[in-house]
């Protein structure tokens, strides 16, 4: 019988059980007035999980499930507790940006299914990127999103019993954290067998990597602040490919790798991944130049982002400040947390454009690429856009202190983006 879907233990959900289990769930089955004519699709774009659309002309919905292994490498175990901690984000960051994430309808803790909103007419931000898409929207949100889901998840808002609490929530997310210890600050400065980059034009550029001690210095320094940081809620993997957008929406989604981490990592993340986006576009342009409006935009956003991020984050600071860090009745009204406040933000962005810095060099010499660099068909064109990305990452990461802005970092951006390159 159609309403009869109960398994008792997780196993993957076929295309033909969907309907069942939708059915099966009051809360799911009343998304939809009628449910005889159910469509079910599978959409496998996703590196991790299942992802199926079921739909009918009243409603769409989208079902997120994890596999117990990683879908582009069978051999490589995941835990599925990982779709809990995806929830967990959603519903506790839910609170102040519910409105930058799809409605969330269901968890279900036998299949670890997310049940979800599906976005539409949404696209995944990079490959708006990549076709030329300006998202006007994009910086005022994104600029919000990253304030409220930072400063509320913080010792600066939360008492240190309600924060070590949510901290004990996520501790154990150990495996995703792993993959991001590994793959992020760990085998792209070593000779993996997974690593892969443009050959042969990059392999200088690898050895000289592998070999720079300083480097590897700077990038154990950020794994270790990785690693020990318990400043915010993070969504731990906030790249275009984590972001669904319109030109005026956006919804972050994906967020499996959430832990108790170092603020600069999501917001690293982030500028990384639009400064990749950034070099790539000379890959992508079909008459030389054609893409040169759209680059002066990029770099606006960036710069949108980080100026409006730190106002936002510090009006939070100043009338949402409930928390035990930096007690009211040792500093209230008092000139020195002025200065404080903004010692606090230049560490604050250091340490984003170190983490952003680590977040390209992955990109470009590890085993995950994006599509921004790998759609460029002509390898030379693409080591190129890549290799001027790796020369302003290693700046970023290992003199950080000459970028004292983000005007700084855009003026490097424009100088590596016009150097002359040789490979
Ligand atoms: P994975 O971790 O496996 O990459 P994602 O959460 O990124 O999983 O989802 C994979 C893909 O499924 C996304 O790139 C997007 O195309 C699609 N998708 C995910 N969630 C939604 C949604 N709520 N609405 C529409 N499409 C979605
Ligand atoms: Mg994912």
């Amino acid at each position: 019988m159609a309403n009869k879907f109960k398994p008792n233990k997780y196993k993957p959900l076929k295309l033909n059980e969907l309907k069942k289990f939708i059915i099966s769930k009051k809360n799911l089955k009343k998304l939809f007035k009628n449910t005889l004519d159910l469509e079910v699709k599978e959409v496998g774009d996703g590196n991790l999980n299942l992802v199926f659309f079921i739909e009918n002309k009243y409603n769409s919905i989208c079902l997120k499930q994890p596999l117990p292994y990683l879908r582009v490498l069978k051999d490589w175990p995941l835990t599925l507790k990982r779709s809990y901690y995806e929830y967990e984000y959603f519903k506790i960051h839910s609170k102040h940006v519910r409105n930058y994430f799809p409605k969330i309808y269901d968890y279900d803790e036998v299949l670890r299914s997310i049940t979800m909103q599906k976005l539409s007419p949404h696209i995944i931000m990079r490959q708006g990127l990549i076709k030329g898409i300006q998202y006007t929207s994009f910086a005022e949100s994104i600029s919000t999103y990253l304030a409220k889901t930072l400063f509320y998840t913080s010792d600066l808002h939360l008492k240190a019993a309600s924060k070590k609490s949510l901290i004990s929530k996520f501790i154990s997310n150990t495996e995703l954290c792993k993959i991001t210890e590994d793959l992020i600050f760990t085998d792209p400065y070593t000779a993996n067998k997974n690593n892969r980059w443009t050959k042969p034009y990059l392999n200088k550029m690898k050895k000289k990597i592998e070999n720079d001690e300083k480097l590897k210095i700077v990038v154990s320094r950020l794994k270790l602040k990785f690693m020990k940081n318990t400043d915010a809620l993070l969504h731990g993997d906030l790249h275009t490919g984590s972001i669904m957008v319109t030109k005026n929406d956006t919804k972050v989604i994906d967020p499996e790798f959430a832990f108790y981490g170092p603020m600069g990592f999501d917001t690293g993340a982030l500028i990384a991944n639009l400064l990749m986006s950034y070099f790539s576009q000379a890959g992508h342009e079909k008459k030389i130049g054609d893409r040169k409006h759209y680059k002066k935009w990029l770099l606006e956003t960036i710069k949108t982002i980080w100026i409006e991020f730190e106002k936002k984050f510090l009006k939070l600071w100043q009338t949402q400040n409930n928390g035990d860090a930096y007690p009211k009745v040792l500093f209230n009204n008092s000139k020195i947390m002025i200065a404080e406040k903004k010692e606090y933000m230049q560490n604050l962005f250091e340490e984003s454009i170190m983490f952003a810095g680590a977040k390209i060099i992955r990109r470009i010499y590890g085993f995950a690429h994006n599509i921004d660099f790998e759609w460029i068909e002509n390898t030379k064109v693409r080591a190129n856009c890549e290799y001027k990305a790796s020369k302003l990452a290693i700046t970023m990461l290992k003199d950080t202190h000459s970028l004292k802005s983000i005007s700084d970092l855009i003026k490097l951006v424009k100088k590596n983006e016009n150097m002359k390159v040789k490979l």
